[in-house]
């Protein structure tokens, strides 16, 4: 046992900014249909104790911290970012939060570091975005599945890629809702959340970025998946072995690949304990990943930091895996330093 406090860095924790509610709450307000990430962003937006929560930056949010042991949050505009507004407004959303973020971080920078949000929809001035958003010393870039039902794996949104492979930072891949092609499976009792559409949503679209080529184009891009790797750990083995059976038949039409999927995985991917807190995923994700690819984090406010806090402080792993998963590894993907 490693005397004295584990250090602890959470890597997916959630803010609002009061410019993204307000846009939020046009894009409800002008909804006709029924969309299911709207379903949960009317909570978000409802100015309850969870609205209080993602706007707060210098209140409450340090005590949290302090009560649970945690040294650092990894702070990242809440799901689903400004991907649901027009290109102008998500540029310009996008943009302002960064720099309040930016700005924040650095009267903070023991404490706090971020992840930048860029205008997916228009993807040469989400690649400006990142390296400006970089440049005022933010950590890498999130970027929340699909935007308007499209995936990254698109090469209309490599530049985007592109711009974040040059700049050294990771990309991380949050959950949103599962796009409209397969949505309509999951809305009988509402299925389409963190319950597992967050997940098939999320896993399918770093699925399709190792099935789509994106790493033979980009071999040094890292992307970061949350929830101990949105499914694709426990699945490594079967991908492997149906992308080998069935890439021989020629109507799959897919890319060709130097390395297998799960080579590619363990090479470009990192994953993070958001929400969920128990040991046998983190065991698998240690075991199939490598003790250097998975960090801690909460998912704050969506769920409870003193919960997440005690339980990797008593998790049934190593000590030298604790300290990697707990800080090291945070410290070392997204450069965060704790002073
Ligand atoms: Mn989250």
């Amino acid at each position: 046992m490693t005397a004295g406090r584990l250090p602890i860095i959470a890597t997916e924790e959630a803010f609002a900014t009061p410019a993204q509610i307000a846009e939020m709450r046009k894009v409800i307000d002008a909804a006709t249909d029924y969309d299911p990430d709207l379903f949960l962003w009317k909570r978000m937006v409802g100015g309850g104790p969870l609205t209080e929560a993602l706007l707060d930056l210098e209140g409450d949010r340090i005590a949290i911290m302090d009560a649970a042991g945690i040294d650092m949050q990894l702070l990242a505009m809440t799901s689903t970012g400004v991907q649901m507004f027009d290109a102008a407004t998500a540029t310009s959303v996008a943009a302002e939060g960064n720099d309040l973020l930016a700005a924040f971080v650095a009267r903070h920078p023991t404490r706090f570091a971020g992840l930048a949000t860029v205008p997916v929809q228009a993807p040469a001035a989400a690649a400006r975005e990142a390296e400006r958003a970089v440049g005022l010393g933010l950590n890498g870039v999130m970027i929340n599945s699909h935007t308007n039902d499209e995936y990254l794996s698109e090469p209309k949104y490599w530049p985007i890629l592109e711009a974040i492979e040059a700049l050294g930072v990771p990309l991380y891949i949050h959950p949103r809702a599962p796009s409209r092609l397969m949505a309509a499976a999951y809305r009988p009792d509402h299925l389409e959340y963190a319950i597992w559409g967050y997940a098939a949503e999320t896993g399918l679209h770093g699925l399709r970025l190792i099935t789509g080529g994106v790493f033979e184009r980009f071999p040094k891009l890292k992307v970061v998946l949350g929830h101990m790797g949105e499914g694709i750990p426990y699945w490594l083995y079967r991908i492997d072995y149906m992308h080998h059976m069935t890439g021989q038949w020629p109507e799959t039409g897919r890319a060709k690949l130097s390395l297998t999927p799960s080579e590619t995985f363990r090479r470009n991917f990192a994953v993070t304990t958001s929400g969920v807190n128990w040991d046998p995923p983190l065991r698998l994700c240690l075991d199939a990943l490598g003790e250097e690819n998975v960090m801690f984090a909460v998912d704050y406010p969506y769920q409870e930091t003193h919960e997440a806090a005690d339980w990797i402080r008593s998790a049934d792993i190593s000590e030298s895996a604790r300290r990697k998963v707990a800080f090291e590894n945070a410290e070392r993907i997204f450069g965060m330093r704790r002073g």
